[in-house]
């Protein structure tokens, strides 16, 4: 439905975005932080279907939450299931930093 493909990209846009400010560096508490983020927003998520495969990915895949590097490319490949189940193209994680920090030349 068009609600869950417009939630779906702001989300996307949301947590690329989180990625793209979190430190390179971070503190325990702000590593702490960001997985309790990433599961209580896989329990919140507005789309019923959508948070049951997240929460799921989260337990097989559990946060990288070292640096800003290994967050993105975690989200990255979070999103890259998504694409796959929905039969849409893989996105190159080597690139997520292009896309949500850099901006393409
Ligand atoms: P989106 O997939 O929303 O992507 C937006 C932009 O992000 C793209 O244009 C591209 O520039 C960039 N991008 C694409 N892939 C990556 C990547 N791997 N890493 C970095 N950047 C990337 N929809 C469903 O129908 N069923 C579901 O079960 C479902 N589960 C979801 C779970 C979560 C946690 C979220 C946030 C969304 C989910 N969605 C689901 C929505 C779905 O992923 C898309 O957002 C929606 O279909 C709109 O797709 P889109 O083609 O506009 O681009």
């Amino acid at each position: 439905p068009a609600d869950v493909e417009e939630l779906g990209r702001s989300s996307w846009t949301l947590l690329h975005t989180i990625a793209a400010k979190y430190p390179n560096k971070p503190s325990d508490t702000q590593k702490q932080e960001m997985k309790q983020f990433m599961t209580i927003f896989s329990h919140v998520y507005p789309c019923g279907w959508c948070a049951k495969d997240f929460e799921l990915f989260i337990k097989e895949n559990a946060p990288k939450v070292d640096s800003k590097d290994d967050l993105g490319r975690w989200i990255c490949a979070a999103h890259n299931e998504v694409n796959e189940k929905l039969g849409k193209e893989k996105f190159n994680c080597d690139l997520w930093k292009k896309r949500w920090v850099d901006g393409w030349d």
